[in-house]
């Protein structure tokens, strides 16, 4: 059976998926079960900052594989308490949970947030319109788009909604009973929006007053994907909380939720756990992710990137008026058309160039941050073209 009819057969639909299946992976390309080999400018969606397959990350999964695979949560495990040290040492002080998923990451924050408010009278969240923090149903609860949440209502009580980046907003809405504000410090899968000016200064200095937390949901943004450790660093305002999970374990499902000292003991034994959180497989292979960042100048590799990326979308929109707005932050771009961005997607593809779109109008790049200069110019080609068609 080809493995189109093994999906139509026996996998749940419930994904929209394109014809083509993967076997190999290596830096920014991918081949196919047919040989076909393709550039790929979101490689994981985001997961593989470092490219796929990087040889150091591979390395410490197989020689972790030989090692010790699993071994539950009820004992010491060593990496996961060097992988928490090197998260923490690049962020803020505070501890660290792991657990397998950007979603379950973002569950484990609301349960914080819940249980510390809980005898302040708070347990009401505001999040953002066109927010994307995860399909199980709180991190859906959290997700301000209601296209995402409709079929599954009832969802968790508490939530609100708000214009990304408008403080008046916020301040309408935050009350006594508010115990957290979810946000991405870049929206992602809500096309790619940055905030204006010190909005995210004013948000925090909101939070203090009103004894609120604030929680950065850093699923996307964290781990050199902006060109800094994590995506908060580009405007110096802490949260009280951060997740992560995507680039975090370059290719294996890992989560983490970071907490400040003042929320960091608040989860006391009994009140949550995961029974592969943070295993020895997936902390080797963030301890080499990190590693690599660090070894190769992950972080101004990624800005180059970036700078490259505009550089090149900015010139596109001299000569496309169909391209309305470049925007984003190291390996993690935004272009933002008037229409539909399907056909462009359709026509790369044709060159072998697998780019995403999402929102439906916004061309995203999630690019490694390894991806080299003549890798970008044959992408850009490729994106000219599929403008130039519509
Ligand atoms: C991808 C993503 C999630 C969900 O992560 P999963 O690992 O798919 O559960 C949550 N928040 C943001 C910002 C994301 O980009």
């Amino acid at each position: 059976m080809s493995t189109q009819q093994l999906f139509n057969n026996y996998i749940i639909p419930s994904v929209g998926r394109m014809p083509l299946s993967f076997v190999e992976g290596k830096g920014s390309w991918l081949t196919e079960e047919s040989g076909r080999k393709y550039l790929d400018m979101y490689p994981g969606w985001g997961v593989n900052i470092v490219g796929h397959c990087h040889p150091e990350v591979v390395n410490a999964i197989q020689k972790q594989a030989a090692k010790l695979l699993h071994a539950p949560n009820n004992y010491l495990l060593p990496l996961q308490g060097q992988l928490a040290e090197k998260i923490i040492e690049r962020s803020f002080p505070g501890k660290v949970f792991f657990s397998n998923s950007g979603a379950e990451a973002n569950e484990g924050a609301l349960k914080i947030a819940r249980k510390w408010g809980k005898d302040k009278g708070k347990w009401k969240f505001i999040t953002m319109l066109d927010s994307f923090h995860g399909r199980t149903l709180g991190a859906l609860s959290a997700t301000g788009q209601e296209n995402y949440r409709k079929d599954f209502e009832p969802l968790i009580p508490g939530f609100s909604y708000v214009p990304f980046g408008d403080i008046s907003a916020i301040k309408e809405l935050l009350d006594d009973e508010t115990c957290a504000i979810m946000i991405e410090p870049i929206q992602g899968e809500g096309g790619v929006n940055v905030a204006p000016g010190n909005y995210f200064q004013e948000l925090r200095e909101i939070c203090d007053e009103k004894n609120c937390l604030l929680i950065f949901d850093e699923v996307q943004t964290g781990v050199a994907r902006t060109g800094e450790w994590f995506g908060y660093q580009l405007y110096n305002v802490q949260p009280d909380i951060m997740t992560l999970a995507k680039a975090l374990g370059g290719g294996v499902p890992i989560g983490a939720i970071v907490a400040a000292e003042n929320v960091a003991d608040v989860l006391q034994p009994g009140s949550h756990a995961s029974t592969y959180g943070g295993n020895p497989l997936v902390c080797a292979a963030g301890l080499a992710v990190i590693s690599v960042i660090d070894e190769e100048n992950g972080l101004e590799k990624a800005r180059q990137v970036g700078k490259s990326l505009k550089l090149k979308a900015e010139q596109l929109k001299q000569k496309f008026n169909v391209i309305r707005d470049v925007r984003g932050a190291g390996a993690m771009l935004g272009i933002e058309l008037d229409v539909p961005g399907k056909s462009v997607v359709g026509n790369c593809l044709a060159d072998n160039v697998l780019i995403n779109c999402t929102h439906e109008r916004v061309i995203r790049f999630l690019t490694s941050a390894f991806i080299s200069e003549n890798e970008i110019e044959t992408a850009f080609n490729s994106l000219q073209n599929a403008l130039s068609k519509i």
